[in-house]
């Protein structure tokens, strides 16, 4: 594979798919928000600068950029030390010859120590690559030799998981940790920092130059590699004010882990571009431990996961009652539809809506929000932010009118729209093939207020007797019934109706399986939803195989059901 150079990322950026681009920045008053970055003036961009050093820099200095806190360790972090730690780990790569365009891993437990050196690697212009610490040996291997990365910064408890040997391209192995032995080609993080210089002469980019290449979660198939580019900056200090609402003094968490794109699109650069006091969670999760994060830091904007609020809602009112909570005025969700029950659950005890928002690891940046001065609708993901343009086509790429399911589109294009699809560019063109529009793969509907309702992935809405069925509903439907804790639908090929319904159904605590309770939970559907939306068949599952983010793989349950190859597992959790 050729390395990487800028000008391939020119020739993406001057492709089609970017020609609504400056009109959309009109629409955007980006003249505003890019007003507040240093680069308006002098054409020249860096994201760890505009995120970091620019606060440094200011009144701002010894204002607390990051809370860390895992169980063991608790600390904080003002801006200013934030900028020379980073610059410190940026003199640690410089050395090792490490700069533009190079490609370079982070594969360990969230640490302050991630933090700095995600930042660092941006400061001299290399291209971060987060990996999710608790992947294993085949999922480290496939990623790092798609990219064909340089360096790799990780632990010596995850070092096993990596085939050093199998991977001529990979020269470092930075070394976070203690008492270890070091060997050829690595590097100890800390004796290095020690002795790295606190200046750093930053690394000056284009807008258009590789900042992050994300993974995708792998719900649906192979990982895909997904490159983000500096300017998506632009995306991420606008959504952090109108969506995340962050003004100056808000406490900010954000519980994704930074392997996945949410973890850094709004667990780093939204809160910090936008100076906000930002708080890191690490360890493992637990009710009781993430209320008590609430209460400590005074948390004022929060944003997590459908998954993490079902099992927080699962832990019973009780355990939150104990906490006071009275600071936060702000909740969002992201990563999977959010059923309308959690958003009364929120309602009921946090005295708060808890606001959905949908985008994906190839958007870069949120896109269809609830966002706060809009009424919400439990169940919508929202409406589009001003600026951005949705719609739902048909398979011709036709915009369909209210009500009809199809695929969930965006009008090109947008400042953290991915640029490209790292050694797939045939993938890259496929989320374009109509022409003027992005193409997600999600399949949804809009109504007549352009509000718009997620249905399920293209690939997973069921055909049933003519019907389109979108597994979701179906799914929401369910979890109201007492005895559910987790349903996921699918489509079973069925001879007379095309497919037909079935739910696997993960039980909560106290209740046991049977078939009275199959019929009670179908006929709770056919009253409630409709009787061609009920399941003709019911499993019920001590688990649901999930994506280590959090989202049930129905293409596993499919796979399971048809006796199928569950294909590329490298993301399920254990
Ligand atoms: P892969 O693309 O590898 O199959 P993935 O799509 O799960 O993995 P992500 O980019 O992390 O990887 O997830 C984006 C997807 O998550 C969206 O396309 C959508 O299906 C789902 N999603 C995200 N937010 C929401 C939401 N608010 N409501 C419904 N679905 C959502
Ligand atoms: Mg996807």
């Amino acid at each position: 594979m050729s390395s990487f150079t800028n000008e391939r990322i020119a020739a993406t950026a001057a492709s089609p798919n970017m020609e609504n681009y400056e009109q959309m920045r009109g629409q955007f008053q980006w003249e505003e928000v890019e007003s507040e970055f240093t680069w308006h003036e002098t054409g020249k961009i860096n994201m760890a600068y505009e995120a970091i050093d620019r606060h440094a820099e200011s009144s701002r200095r010894d204002k607390i950029a990051l809370y860390y806190s895992d169980g063991e360790r608790e600390e904080e972090y003002t801006y200013g030390q934030m900028k020379s730690s980073s610059n410190r780990f940026g003199n640690v790569l410089r050395q090792l010859g490490i700069g533009r365009g190079d490609r370079v891993f982070i594969f360990m437990p969230r640490s302050p120590e991630l933090y700095f050196a995600l930042l660092g690697i941006i400061k001299v212009g290399a291209i971060a690559g987060p990996l999710f610490e608790a992947f294993m040996e085949t999922a480290v291997k496939d990623r790092l030799e798609d990219s064909q990365a340089v360096a790799i910064v990780t632990t010596p408890s995850q070092l096993p998981r990596i085939p050093v040997q199998e991977l001529p391209h990979l020269k470092h192995v930075i070394l976070v940790g203690h008492d270890f032995r070091l060997e050829e080609g690595q590097v100890d993080f800390h004796k290095a920092m020690e002795s790295a210089s606190e200046e750093l002469e930053l690394e000056w980019m284009d807008r258009e130059d590789g900042l992050i290449l994300h993974y995708t979660s792998g719900s649906t198939g192979k990982p895909k590699g997904v490159l983000h580019v500096h300017d998506a900056m632009v995306q991420h200090y606008y959504t952090g004010k109108i969506v995340l609402d962050l003004k100056g003094d808000d406490v900010y968490w954000c519980t994704a882990d930074p392997g996945w794109v949410t973890g850094t699109s709004y667990g780093v650069f939204a809160p910090w571009l936008n100076g906000a006091t930002n708080v890191i969670r690490g360890g493992r999760f637990k009710p009781a431990d993430w209320y008590a994060t609430l209460q400590k830091y005074g948390i004022t904007v929060w944003y997590s996961a459908p998954t993490a609020f079902r099992m927080l809602m699962g832990a019973g009112d009780e355990l939150v009652s104990g906490f006071d909570l009275s600071r936060l005025r702000h909740v969002l969700s992201v990563g999977e539809p959010l059923n309308p029950e959690v958003v009364r659950w929120g309602l009921n005890v946090f005295k708060q809506r808890i606001h959905d928002t949908w985008w994906m690891t190839e958007t870069g940046g949120q896109l269809i929000c609830n966002y706060p001065g809009m009424a919400i609708k439990p169940g919508s993901m929202g409406k589009p932010i001003p600026g951005v343009d949705a719609a739902i086509l048909d398979d011709e790429g036709r915009i369909l009118e209210p009500y009809c399911m199809g695929n969930l589109a965006i009008k090109t294009a947008w400042p953290s729209m991915m640029r490209r699809i790292w050694n797939n560019p045939a993938k890259y063109e496929e989320y374009f093939r109509f022409q003027g529009w992005y193409v997600s793969g999600d399949s949804a509907f809009r109504d007549e207020d352009g509000y718009f309702w997620f249905q399920g992935r293209v690939d997973d809405v069921i055909n049933t007797s003519g019907e389109r069925v979108g597994p979701f509903e179906v799914e929401s439907k369910l979890v109201e019934h007492p005895a559910v804790a987790e349903a996921g639908v699918i489509g079973k090929p069925d001879p007379m109706r095309g497919e037909v319904i079935k739910a696997f159904i993960a039980l909560r605590d106290g209740y046991t399986a049977s078939e009275e309770l199959k019929e009670q939970i179908v006929r709770f559907v056919k009253t409630g939803l409709s009787a061609h939306a009920a399941p003709r068949e019911i499993e019920f599952k001590d688990k649901l195989p999930k994506t280590r983010s959090g989202k049930i793989m129905r293409r596993v349950l499919k796979a399971w059901e048809l006796n199928l190859p569950v294909g590329d597992m490298s993301t399920i959790e254990d």
